[in-house]
């Protein structure tokens, strides 16, 4: 090791392991949280109902409208309900969505976020935001968003489909990608990353194949929360941006969405990353970084392009001209015309190749 580093680690008290969610309560008295209010998806009420039986007179309410990429409307409604039920604290249940409706009323209410992740998005991890108006994503960081506890429990993933499993799982393989190759990554969050792809890579093929087995559930939980982790040490670069752009101007799916992109965004950034493509290799078991990504989501059966996810030919043009719109960190430096093309590819799934 030759230069130095620095960095900062902000505190959460994290809890890991299958049947955690019976010390929700103890986790939210820890977190020093009186009345708190729920929040979670449509899809998953069941779960919400469990944690509410759990929380007991602790729960004020329950919000389960969230949606996809925090729309403004939604993060309106909930402060009215915030406003009349006075909470402390919210739980957010859920993947995501939850979690960004969580991290919003902790923007906007300054209420405390304790986070039950039920996907592998690694959201539960950061400082990271975004909610939704119009078309337009709006996205930052800000420390009072990120969730002062955070409870893994591998049996509430058992319940995610094969697809969503694997999409899932890619996104937060994305965060180790682009951890590898940010500009401000160290030693910690590279080991993170690197260690956050073997894990992922060794466990979402086991996940696919059988999505009950608990053994697999809880190692591909591991690994999400690693990449959680290198995501919220780290900038991200081109493929993150890209994702929220498609997902937040256009409505494709966030998991999926970066599922298609990250082999051919791996592949455009490959020259100016040695070190990260590398690594990915190696940590991937494949012979280069874009390749081994393309085969893992291939195996996986992620065998979707942009056009199968929705989008319309005619919008890629406009999504290359928002993705170059605004600064980000990206190890190449990329033009308009060159992020069109990775688009391109990802829509009619060519093969990745590098530039
Ligand atoms: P999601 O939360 O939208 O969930 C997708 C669907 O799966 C929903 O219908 C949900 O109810 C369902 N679901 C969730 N868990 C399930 C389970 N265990 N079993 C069965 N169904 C389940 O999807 P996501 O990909 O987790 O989250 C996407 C959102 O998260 C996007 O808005 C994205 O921008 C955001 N995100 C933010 C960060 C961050 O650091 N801020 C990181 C990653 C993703």
């Amino acid at each position: 090791m030759s230069d130095g580093f620095a960095y900062r680690l902000r505190a959460v008290h994290v809890v890991f392991g299958t049947g955690s969610l019976a010390r929700l309560a103890e986790v939210v008295t820890d977190a020093g949280l009186g009345r708190v209010l729920l929040v979670t998806t449509p899809g998953r009420r069941d779960t919400a109902a469990v944690a509410t039986r759990a929380l007991g007179d602790v729960v004020a309410g329950v919000l389960d409208g969230a949606a996809p990429h925090v729309p403004a409307s939604l993060v309106a409604d909930a402060l009215r309900e915030v406003e009349r039920l006075q909470p402390d604290g919210t739980v957010a249940i859920g993947g995501g969505s939850a979690i960004g409706l969580g991290k919003a009323l902790a923007l906007r209410a300054g209420l405390p976020l304790v986070a039950v992740p039920t996907t592998y998005s690694g959201s539960e991890m950061t400082d990271v935001w975004g909610i939704t108006a119009g078309d337009q994503k709006e996205t930052g960081r800000d420390a009072r968003v990120a969730p002062r506890s955070v409870v893994y429990d591998a049996g509430l993933t058992v319940s995610m489909p094969a697809a969503l499993s694997a999409a899932s799982g890619m996104n937060a393989l994305a965060h180790c990608v682009e951890a590898l190759y940010a500009p401000d990554r160290h030693p910690v969050s590279a080991l993170l990353a690197r260690e956050g792809i073997r894990i992922l890579a060794a466990s979402l093929p086991d996940v696919v194949r059988s999505p009950f087995d608990g053994g697999a559930r809880e190692r591909a939980l591991f690994g999400a929360h690693l990449a959680g982790r290198a995501l919220d040490l780290t900038s991200m670069g081109l493929h993150h941006k890209l994702c929220h752009v498609l997902g937040g101007t256009f409505g494709l799916p966030h998991a999926m969405t970066h599922a298609v992109l990250l082999p051919y965004v791996t592949a455009c950034n490959a020259s100016a990353a040695g070190r990260a493509m590398a690594e990915i290799a190696t940590a991937l078991g494949g012979e280069t970084a874009w390749t081994g990504l393309h085969a893992l989501r291939q195996a996986l059966g992620i065998t979707t392009t942009l056009r199968d996810l929705g989008l319309d030919a005619k919008d890629l043009d406009r999504a290359a001209d928002l993705a170059v719109a605004g600064a980000y960190a990206n190890p190449r430096p990329v033009t308009r015309d060159e992020v069109r093309d990775v688009l391109q590819a990802a829509y009619s799934g060519a093969p990745p190749r590098p530039e």
